[in-house]
């Protein structure tokens, strides 16, 4: 089975509004959309799209829940939150006019999980994850969540022989790298303020790459944005190239490409075609205005232009990988 875990669920409101957004005048709604918020809930969408069963757990707001939740099911996901009695689940704001200028986000900000609901998960990841599940670390908690008790969650994944998968940063992200994590996916300024240290060259990257695979990480994932992703695996170190693409909105592509590469690996598809895969899927998600959606005929035509070079340790050079 495969688990996500989103520590810190919202549910998106999106008020389209007609013409340009002002201040000082009423900015009137023409129509209104739900939107599931939260990083490890958007993995769990990817993946049912993809027909990949899977299970969303994390916290959740008594008040408010419901909406969340269905939009969730609607979609194929099977859901399994912590629900915590008294507390309500954030609202994020999204508004967005028709100058394609962007949207503005205004979001609340959220409940602290109680010690019981951090108790409740933790029981429910011991008593469920069987060894060879995937779990799915996605977003940071609600700043103040304590580290130890983000160490003990994800400890618990990998004292059960689940496959832990972390895409966080700061010091949620440092925190889970002693624990060994099979594979990780910071996006370039989660992995510089990781590796402390401003990377300028694919070498720079490369060696910090190597030193988290010297530690036990079994997939170390730089995601590049437009610039694809530098990938260390069992010693190597792999540059995947992207599809150049026309943008609309790349915000949520690292969700699409850790629900991708999840899938692809999780069937034991090699890293060549899973790579190619999740960098087809992730730039096709970057098409889109929305920040889970990406059409699977347009990924298999973008398949064909992702580039991948595998670098050569003894001449440190880069070859092509047919
Ligand atoms: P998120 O907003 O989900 O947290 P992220 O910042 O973690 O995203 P990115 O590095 O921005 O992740 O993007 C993940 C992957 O998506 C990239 O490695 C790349 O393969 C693909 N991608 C992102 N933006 C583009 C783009 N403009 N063109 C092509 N591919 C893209
Ligand atoms: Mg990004
Ligand atoms: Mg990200």
């Amino acid at each position: 089975m495969i688990y996500t875990v989103t520590l810190n669920t919202a549910l998106d409101r999106i008020l389209h509004i007609k013409g340009k957004i002002e201040r000082k005048k009423n900015n009137r709604v023409c129509g209104i959309e739900y939107d599931v918020g939260g990083k490890g809930t958007h993995v769990s969408l990817v993946l049912s799209t993809l027909n990949i069963p899977n299970i969303a757990t994390g916290f959740v707001g008594e008040n408010k829940k419901d909406p969340f939740i269905q939009l969730l099911e609607r979609k194929g996901v099977n859901c399994d939150f912590v629900v915590q009695k008294n507390a309500t689940l954030r609202e994020t704001l999204v508004l967005l006019d028709s100058t394609g200028e962007g949207s503005l986000m205004i979001t609340e900000p959220g409940f602290q999980p109680a010690m019981e609901s951090i108790r409740r998960l933790h029981q429910k990841l011991n008593q469920q994850i069987q060894p060879g599940d995937w779990v799915v670390f996605a977003g940071s908690p609600l700043e103040g969540f304590s580290l130890d008790d983000y160490r003990e969650l994800l400890k618990c994944v990998v004292d059960n022989g689940g496959r832990l998968v972390v895409d966080t940063s700061g010091p949620y992200l440092e925190t889970a790298i002693p624990l060994r994590p099979y594979l990780i996916k910071p996006n370039e300024f989660e992995f510089q303020q990781l590796v402390g240290k401003t990377l300028n060259t694919v070498d720079e990257y490369t060696s910090e790459i190597e030193r988290l695979m010297a530690k036990g990480i079994k997939y170390v994932i730089v995601s590049l944005g437009e610039r694809g992703s530098l990938v260390g695996h069992s010693g190597e170190v792999f540059q995947v190239v992207a599809p150049s693409i026309e943008a609309r909105n790349d915000t949520g592509c690292g969700d699409v490409f850790v629900g991708g590469i999840v899938t692809m690996l999780s069937r034991k598809t090699d890293l060549e075609e899973s790579l190619r895969f999740a960098t087809a899927l992730s730039a096709s998600k970057a098409t889109h205005t929305s920040s889970s959606t990406f059409s699977l005929e347009q990924t298999r035509q973008l398949e064909k232009q992702v580039r991948m070079m595998r670098r050569e340790s003894v001449c440190c050079t880069w070859k092509s990988v047919k």
